[in-house]
């Protein structure tokens, strides 16, 4: 269990006249175990600020905290904290190479993880085939898929089945905190309610802390405990998840509560999920 922080963040992307703060001054709490979610409109900052957290862009400004430990200018052992922190992205057709069996691809990941723990001290973990094989079946079948898709590439895979296979791959590294970056967002809407279920499901099973980052305020209502609201780089209002859709302050989360289609029926039943 870890918490992940943001403290006073400011992610600025160009420089001189065409400096542009993409983040601006956040604080976060992504208390262990629970889900937040960051909401907002298209190009509020919400990816960067998780971008950053796994290293992909760099903060002008703060830190990011995990555990209290500085993860956004770790380095060397430091660094290797960072994979505690996975993230998953929308897009579940350019996250995994074609050319690469889903067994593969998983595989990739678990090396990783395993130089990781080589590193730690007192950690010997096995490297033998007959081990890693078992463990990309048991990945497969935490995400609800068949062990046997171990063979199939990810052509013949549906949306739905893709984004399982990025979870699998993000857990593959134990992650502490994961990063859930408009991970239904592509997805038919019929197959968004399971995917989501599903991270719900693997969400309190493994003690995971989520930042679950969407633009849809009925998705995030959906599956948050708490939710904070984004516009133009900045946090506009947080709270508990009812208490924001019950009682919006911020004229914007009002204008984002408004579009939902009908406040208090469930936007997807377990009941009428189907595969
Ligand atoms: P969101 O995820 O909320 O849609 P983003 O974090 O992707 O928003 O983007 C926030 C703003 O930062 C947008 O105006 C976007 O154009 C800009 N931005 C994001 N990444 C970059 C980049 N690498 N270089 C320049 N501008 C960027
Ligand atoms: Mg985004």
């Amino acid at each position: 269990m870890s918490t992940l922080e943001f403290r006073n963040l400011w992610v600025r992307f160009g420089s001189g006249r065409s400096a542009f703060d993409a983040v601006r001054g956040i604080d976060l709490i992504v208390p262990s175990g629970k889900i937040v979610g960051l909401v907002g409109e298209s190009g509020s900052g919400k990816s960067t600020i998780a971008r950053t957290a796994v290293g992909l862009s760099e903060p002008h400004h703060g830190s990011i905290l995990l555990d209290g430990v500085d993860v956004a200018h770790a380095k060397g052992s430091t660094g290797r904290v960072r994979q505690r922190i996975q993230m998953v992205f929308q897009d579940p057709y350019s996250c995994l190479d074609p050319r690469m069996s889903i067994g593969s691809s998983i595989k990739e990941a678990l090396d990783v993880t395993e130089r990781r723990k080589r590193r730690e001290p007192g950690t010997y973990p096995s490297t033998s085939r007959a081990a890693r094989n078992a463990r990309i079946g048991e990945l497969l079948t935490m995400v609800e898929l068949d062990s046997t898709m171990a063979h199939s590439f990810p052509g013949t895979l549906s949306g739905g089945q893709r984004q399982r296979v990025a979870l699998a791959r993000a857990l593959a590294a134990e992650p502490d905190v994961l990063l859930a970056d408009e991970i239904t967002s592509a997805l038919d809407v019929s197959v968004q309610g399971t995917v989501l279920n599903l991270l719900l499901d693997l969400q309190q099973h493994l003690s995971l802390t989520v930042l679950f980052i969407s633009h849809n305020l009925a998705v995030v209502s959906r599956v948050c405990d708490e939710i904070a609201v984004m516009n133009r780089g900045e946090i506009v209002e947080r709270g508990p998840a009812a208490q924001v859709i019950e009682h919006p302050k911020d004229s914007y989360t009002q204008e984002l509560v408004r579009a939902i289609p009908q406040i208090g029926v469930p936007l997807f039943g377990k009941e009428e999920i189907e595969q």
